[in-house]
């Protein structure tokens, strides 16, 4: 499938959501994760009209950065190790994975610039998932106050892959709920407006539940080439 008849009905999926639930498109931020696919399929996404990238690797970050650069808003979404940050930090716009106050240390000693983060939450419960417990994250981010470079501008979550409806709805709306608990503090250091959730199969419940950023790979730009689904 072309990217851009990919992303006509993405767009007309969140068309109807949004009026199903009573929201604005204009709230929701399509993020193309590119992770699977080559450098050529990205510049298609961004051809068809998609301003936002993400990656999840450090490595597949870097190679379509240097072509791509300053052409799309960029989104680091995977798990990121401090050892990693230095060559990371300065070129991405939006980190949608911290999860521990190392993390959040190295970056602030390496940023240049306030960095938009989201604050990776799991509410899933699962193990194999990264993110705080939902119990921890309010304490974590009153205390990213110290980092004068870190900025909360949200949470971040993966929901259960494969599971009921009702379970990933739990997961999104728990997120939501954290999200209006953080917000109502009114943090200089953490606006915490925003919600990043929802993926191929799961992007219409997320928008029902609040998303504002969704993050779409294989729905969007396939797996693979040429033209994969
Ligand atoms: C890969 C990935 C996505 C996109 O997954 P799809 O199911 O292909 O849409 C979204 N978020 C994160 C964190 C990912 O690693």
């Amino acid at each position: 499938m072309a990217v851009q008849n990919n992303v006509n009905e993405i767009k007309q999926t969140i068309k109807e959501v949004c009026e199903k639930t009573g929201r604005n498109p204009d709230e929701i931020t399509i993020i193309a994760v590119t992770k699977y696919v080559t450098i050529e399929r990205a510049n298609e996404a961004i051809a068809a009209g998609i301003t936002d990238l993400g990656e999840n690797r450090l490595e597949g970050f870097q190679e379509k950065h240097s072509t791509i650069g300053n052409k799309a808003t960029w989104h680091f979404i995977g798990s990121l190790q401090s050892r990693k940050v230095k060559e990371l930090a300065s070129n991405i716009d939006f980190l949608h994975s911290l999860d521990r106050m190392s993390l959040a240390k190295e970056l602030n000693k390496r940023l240049k610039r306030p960095l938009s983060c989201f604050v990776q939450v799991n509410t899933s419960g699962e193990a194999s998932k990264h993110g705080l417990s939902p119990e921890t994250a309010l304490s974590f981010i009153k205390e990213l106050a110290q980092y004068s470079q870190i900025k909360v501008v949200g949470l971040m979550t993966m929901a259960p892959l494969d599971a009921e409806e009702e379970l990933i709805r739990g997961s999104f709306r728990k997120l939501r709920e954290l999200r209006d608990e953080i917000s109502q503090k009114k943090w200089d250091h953490a606006p915490c407006n925003f919600l990043s959730m929802g993926m191929s199969n799961d992007y219409q419940i997320a928008i029902e539940e609040g998303a504002t950023h969704i993050r779409i790979g294989s729905a969007l730009v396939g797996t693979s080439e040429p033209g994969g689904e």
